[in-house]
């Protein structure tokens, strides 16, 4: 249904920002390596609908999404160019994988022949476990791994791994990420020695920063592009300036006074210790503002100035304290996630006051809040 966009809670796509982190990350591309965005999730929350039409607009032709349903719903946007499957797709399913074009991760030699098995002619990058030990067939197997490359209908046109401690470059975190790019290097060279020549990836975010001389076809970024990193203090060890896409907004719906020693929202958590002004906020939990921000532990942006969040956030509402910002009404804009005059609550904030990463923050964020190109 269509309605109003900026009404009880909505997400701004900033895409000149998304331009700026998709130019940054690709000016740090090793030599013969393409971008190949990671928009699973629905665009780490963003919505991929906007999101993967745009970075096509910007050159991108090939984009990573964890589910056979997401590649469809990007070729039902008119998303062209590979789409790779990383997840496992039920065998129930394959039949989406041909019906779309979409290229699916054999997440190991014993799938490479259920992919072979259904006899459509499907296509595959074959997953390779260097260390991380989630998907991929072992490193060492290159006996099995050479024969999924002669099954008769399947076309293996790729393989690639998944670094899983490239995100520092401590001491230990790069002996560990140094192994694992060394076991795909001898992979690749045992596959090149035997006249096999797919395509090679294993680079995403951290990879493509941290650790660019590893260096492959395609990197899979993903969190990057949408102009954050995992953690805040990562950010000041990044070769490139990227800035944030997203920001989520609502209004106040009520505002009230509040007397000294009344309580305010479920389980009496918080309690006026003065007289208070309260703003009630239409936005809540299920639409992605972690509960953990309750109770003071995080706070929203209206007018430019900075308001608590007060008692326990809801499913759908919260309330703060606007008491020192004059003048507040029902309909004013409450920013969640972004910047209102020279306040700024970043992806990071939540993240820290939620004990998480930007990542869990933003792919969490929940269906409800239209998103809006600005
Ligand atoms: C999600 C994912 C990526 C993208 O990771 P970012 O850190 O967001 O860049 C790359 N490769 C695989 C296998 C993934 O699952």
């Amino acid at each position: 249904m269509k309605s109003f966009e900026r009404g009880r809670a909505w997400i701004e796509l900033d895409m000149a920002a998304l331009k700026v982190n998709t130019a940054a990350m690709s000016s740090i591309l090793p030599p013969g390596c393409r971008l190949m965005p990671a928009v699973k999730a629905d665009a780490y929350g963003h919505g991929a609908a906007l999101i993967a039409p745009e970075l096509q607009r910007l050159g991108v032709d090939a984009f990573c999404v964890a589910s056979a349903e997401e590649g469809a719903e990007l070729r039902g946007i008119g998303v062209t160019g590979e789409i790779l499957v990383l997840g496992w797709t039920h065998p129930e399913n394959f039949r989406l994988l041909k019906e779309y074009s979409l290229t699916q991760t054999a997440v190991d030699c014993a799938y490479a022949r259920l992919l072979d098995g259904y006899g459509g002619e499907l296509t595959a990058h074959l997953a390779i476990d260097t260390g991380m030990h989630r998907l991929g067939e072992p490193c060492m197997n290159t006996a099995e791994i050479l024969s999924a490359f002669s099954l008769p209908h399947l076309r293996i046109t790729g393989v690639f791994t998944h670094l899983c401690a490239d995100d520092t470059l401590s001491a230990a975190d790069a002996a560990y990420t140094e192994r694992q790019a060394s076991a795909f290097r001898w992979l690749l060279s045992e596959l090149h020695r035997h006249g096999v020549f797919p395509k090679a990836h294993i680079l995403g975010s951290y990879g493509l920063i941290n650790y660019p001389q590893y260096g492959g076809d395609y990197a899979r970024v993903g969190l990057a592009l949408f102009g954050v990193l995992s953690r805040r203090e990562d950010v000041p060890l990044c070769p490139v300036r990227l800035r944030p896409v997203l920001s989520l907004r609502s209004r106040v719906t009520s505002v009230r006074t509040v007397a000294a020693g009344e309580c305010v929202g479920y389980g009496l958590a918080y309690t006026a210790g003065s007289e208070r002004r309260i703003a009630s906020v239409g936005i809540g939990y299920a639409d992605g503002v972690p509960r953990s921000l309750s109770c003071g532990a995080g706070s929203v942006l209206i007018a430019g100035r900075r308001a608590p969040i007060v008692g326990r956030v809801c499913m759908d509402q919260l309330m703060a304290d606007v008491t020192d910002i004059p003048g507040v009404q029902p309909g004013d804009i409450v920013t969640l996630i972004g910047r209102d005059g020279g306040e700024e609550i970043s992806a990071y904030d939540l993240a820290e006051a939620d004990g998480t990463i930007t990542n869990e923050i933003l792919s969490r964020l929940g269906r409800r809040p239209a998103r809006i190109r600005v």
